[in-house]
């Protein structure tokens, strides 16, 4: 079993540093880590520590925190691509069932080394079998914030009463420094009133939250209000389940009043542009009204069945230039409200503000060192670097990424293990999941 933190102390020593604090400062600093936390941001050349880390040629930025994924879907990518929402899900559901831990974990620690080596240090997912993606988590060394899926007993294809497991995975992973658990109800459209509150009531005995889908598509607003003459967010405010710290995936198809209800309820959203692009959801989420609310929002890649990439910078990328285009301004999302939303704002929305998503004194030391000198990155100007994180940074900018201290890529390798392995266990399950025999 690795270490979970190493035991030095770091300083890393002059490299330009993407604070993310509230004046939002690029400085060239040393940054000085012990215990897994920055202790200091100091001026280039002046913080002391047992080690230094040369980050001359380096940026330094927060490990980005990817807000909603299927991480174990890794093995799918490519298996239902080109194809409206219901052929896609007819397509997963019918894999799914062929899941087993073994192409669970596999296939997690497939997608984790790609959000690790893209400089992803935090993720949320949703699905059922999070045992397998805790240990894949534990393995690794990223955090894990894993909800496990709950859904009407008719409609799953888990063993056992989904709410039953989920409380059981709360048991078992609490008190974890990398795995955080959550419950996480699958939709309007496989839950009742009945299963939206036992999932709201074990989040709140186990003081954690609840992570869900919301309103991603119009088929799925409209056959509720044929059902119960409500929306999904008047509807879940109308049963009481909606509650401080909850995070929503998608928000695509909201009314001005499910935005208001939302921001009173402090209830987030995960925004996942590529996803709902790929998808031909049609609508645009109201990113801009939801922050002017005060909703707080992160961005989510969801699975790489449906993105294909576990990529934040993509992520940013697409984001920034939806809402523009879409709401013909081009000062929507500008490049620091991207980064925010991969940071800092990821880091609110999953209730961890005081801990994750910046470089400053008292938080984690969730760092990622991009390579200044990569062309993507050039001119690498202070006032030029956050542009070119939203717009233009390439996957193979990252260098090292450090999660609580400890060094999990170097140099573009996975520390703990060697990619080579988990490529070869990932295809065994990807072997199994398309073509069974
Ligand atoms: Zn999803």
């Amino acid at each position: 079993m690795p270490a979970e933190r190493p035991p030095r102390s770091t300083v890393f020593r002059g490299g330009l540093v993407v604070t993310q604090d509230a004046a939002r400062r690029v400085r060239r600093a040393d940054v000085r880590v012990e215990g897994g936390r920055i202790t200091d941001v100091g001026e280039a050349g002046t913080l002391r520590a047992e080690e230094t880390v040369d980050a001359q040629r380096r940026l330094l930025v927060p490990g980005f925190i990817n807000t909603h994924t299927h991480v174990a879907n890794a093995p799918l990518r490519g298996i239902a691509d080109d194809r409206d929402l219901a052929g896609f899900l007819e397509t997963m559901f019918a894999v799914d069932a062929r899941a087993t831990d073994e192409t669970i974990e596999a296939g997690a620690a497939q997608g984790i080394a790609e959000m690790l080596l893209s400089g992803t240090t935090s993720f949320l997912d949703l699905y059922y079998g999070e045992d397998a993606v805790a240990r894949a988590v534990e393995r690794l060394g990223i955090r894990g914030f894993l909800g496990w899926a709950v859904l009407d007993a008719q409609f799953t294809t888990q063993r056992g009463v989904p709410l039953d497991n989920a409380r059981a995975f709360l048991g078992r992973w609490k008190g974890r420094p990398r795995v955080t658990p959550l419950v996480a109800p699958q939709g309007v459209y496989v839950c009742s009133e009945d299963t939206w509150l036992g999932a709201r009531d074990a989040a709140r005995a186990a003081g954690t939250f609840c992570h869900f889908h919301l309103s991603e598509t119009r088929k799925e607003v409209h056959e509720l209000e044929a059902k119960v003459g409500d929306r999904p967010v008047n509807w879940l405010e109308r049963i009481g389940f909606l509650g401080d710290g909850m995070v929503g995936a998608h928000g695509v198809w909201l009314t001005r009043r499910e935005v208001e209800t939302l921001a009173r309820r402090r209830v987030g959203i995960a925004h996942c542009p590529s996803s709902n692009l790929k998808l031909a959801t049609g609508g645009i989420a109201p990113v801009v009204e939801l922050r002017e609310a005060g909703v707080p929002v992160g961005l989510g890649t969801d699975s790489s069945a449906s993105n294909n990439s576990l990529s934040m910078l993509r992520e940013m990328h697409v984001a920034g230039l939806l809402q523009k285009h879409h709401r013909w301004d081009a000062t929507a999302l500008p490049a620091q409200t991207l980064l925010d939303l991969a940071t800092v704002e990821g880091a609110r929305l999953i209730g961890r503000a005081d801990d994750l998503g910046s470089i400053e004194p008292g938080k984690q030391a969730d760092l990622v060192l991009f390579r200044l000198d990569h062309p993507t990155l050039a001119p690498a100007r202070p006032e030029a670097v956050v542009s070119h994180l939203a717009y233009s940074a390439s996957e193979e900018a990252v260098d090292s990424v450090y999660v609580a201290g400890e060094p999990v890529v170097r140099a573009r390798e996975l520390v703990r293990e060697p990619w080579e392995r988990l490529r070869a266990a990932a295809e065994r399950a990807a072997d199994h999941l398309w073509a069974p025999r």
